[in-house]
């Protein structure tokens, strides 16, 4: 973008090559807050500290890379959801976001509920105690043996996703003899991803069922039928990493419309209506996330404004937030292993994880920030890429950073905003080993998911 950004003199080039970066920050030693856990500061000798503990000691004691989590950082974020929508309310933490014993129990203290969308995460949620009421199941191929078990387990809402869904499920609880509480996922022909939303023509994906050509509203006739079924509402999810509030505004006038055309046609007022979850977070600092009770108001507003209009009763209003809780919360942190500069071009900065630990860049481009955190410098900035250490060039942590010019093997940095998708989409591409997932706060830290060993591995290849 901007080819005359590099006012210190370029280190290796006078043409820097295109990329997302602007202008390097003014101090490169600084820690803008809106990207970093909130216990986030450098001690005085100018080392990274969260919790209480320096990056340093938790390098020592539980090695590199590692997601480090800032525990009361995530309990206040997620208290700021429940307090912003209140008690006519409901949350539900998504925990593919990140999911583990620990955060569950986090979960359950701070009166949140939890989506789950798999066995495995449904396993995890019961494993650690979550009342199984305050769990919805979402997903748009779950198994016959995960719906068995989330109806016996007695999961407070399964979401349906299909015509097929709706029958398997109703035809499961009445085999149980239960009558399972559910919504219908639809899509109301609005996508959002950060600041756009585009309001036509997003039906051609594979969740939900699309609103257009009465879909819907044939799902909901089937579903009212069915003995195994009570159907407590409608549920739409816009998409991910949103500021603009106004594909929100869309949908739940949709949302709403159908409401009151179950009402026309069937004489019932479904009691309940999730708007998903999606809400954006800042991964660097262009980004400007809103505040919990921002949200909680304008959503409020628009349904209570829909419904006033379509002389509804106003539903009971549930969203989903996954990324908006957890994703601030946590940083990666690595150790440099080598720094390459590749003269008129940049220098690669190469850590000792990367797509394995952080998927996010690769697959969809994602843009993340980076510093140096063993120690201050103050040297000029120099634009780098941080990238992995994978057979594979698209291997990239993150794309366009400046970092000081003296950085050098063995100085510690670390990604901000890592606590949402990074760990729980991490892989053993090259055999590389899952980092583990370090919870401080108050001084302590302690391991809530183990680094994965080599003997982790060699167990599941069974020769
Ligand atoms: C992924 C997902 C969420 C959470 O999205 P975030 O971007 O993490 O807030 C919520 N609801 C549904 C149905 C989802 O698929």
């Amino acid at each position: 973008m901007s080819r005359s950004a590099h006012p210190a003199g370029p280190r290796h080039a006078d043409v820097l090559p295109e990329g997302h970066y602007s202008a390097p920050p003014a101090d490169l030693n600084a820690l803008d807050p809106k990207v970093w856990a909130r216990t986030v500061n450098r001690d005085g000798d100018g080392v990274l500290t969260v919790g209480g503990r320096t990056v340093t000691e938790l390098a020592e004691e539980f090695g590199t890379p590692a997601y480090i989590l800032d525990e009361s950082d995530f309990r206040a974020r997620a208290r700021a959801w429940r307090t912003a929508f209140g008690s006519d309310a409901d949350v539900f933490y998504a925990g593919k976001a990140f999911l583990s014993r620990a955060v569950v129990r986090w979960l359950d203290e701070e009166g949140l509920n939890l989506d789950v969308c798999s066995g495995g995460e449904l396993a995890t949620a019961l494993s650690a105690g979550m009342d199984p009421a305050r769990i919805a199941f979402h997903g748009n191929n779950k198994s016959v043996e995960e719906i068995t078990r989330a109806v016996e387990a007695g999961v407070g809402r399964i979401v349906l996703d299909s015509f097929q869904e709706i029958a398997r499920v109703a035809h499961i609880a009445q085999g149980l003899g239960k009558r399972q509480k559910a919504q219908i996922r639809i899509t109301v022909g609005v996508e959002a991803h950060t600041h756009e939303f585009i309001a036509t023509a997003h039906e051609d994906q594979k969740f939900g069922i699309p609103l257009a050509g009465g879909q819907a509203a044939e799902a909901v006739r089937r579903a009212l039928t069915l003995d195994g079924l009570e159907l407590i509402g409608i549920h739409s999810h816009i998409g991910s990493q949103i500021f603009d509030m106004s594909g929100f505004e869309v949908a739940a006038h949709r949302v709403v419309g159908l409401l009151k055309d179950i009402r026309d046609e069937h004489g019932v007022e479904l009691p309940e209506i999730d708007l998903g979850g999606g809400l954006g977070i800042a991964y660097t600092s262009s980004d400007d996330p809103r505040e919990p009770h921002e949200i909680a108001k304008s959503l409020t507003e628009i349904v209570t404004r829909e419904c006033e209009a379509a002389r509804l009763r106003v539903p009971r209003i549930s969203v989903e937030p996954g990324r908006a809780i957890v994703g601030p919360t946590a940083f990666t942190l690595y150790e440099v292993g080598t720094v390459k500069p590749l003269d008129g071009l940049r220098t690669y900065v190469s850590v000792d994880g990367g797509m394995s630990d952080n998927i996010r860049t690769a697959l969809y481009d994602a843009e993340y920030s980076v510093a140096l955190v063993s120690r201050t410098s103050d040297a000029e900035p120099m634009l780098t890429r941080v990238v992995g250490k994978h057979c594979e060039s698209g291997d990239i942590v993150v794309k366009d950073a400046f970092l000081p010019a003296d950085l050098a093997p063995g100085d510690l940095i670390a990604v901000p905003a890592t606590g949402a998708y990074c760990r729980s989409m991490a892989s053993n591409y090259n055999h590389v080993l899952r980092p583990p997932v370090v919870a401080v706060g108050d001084g302590e830290a302690r391991v809530i998911v183990r680094r994965e060993t080599e003997e982790d591995l060699l167990r599941l290849d069974v020769g």
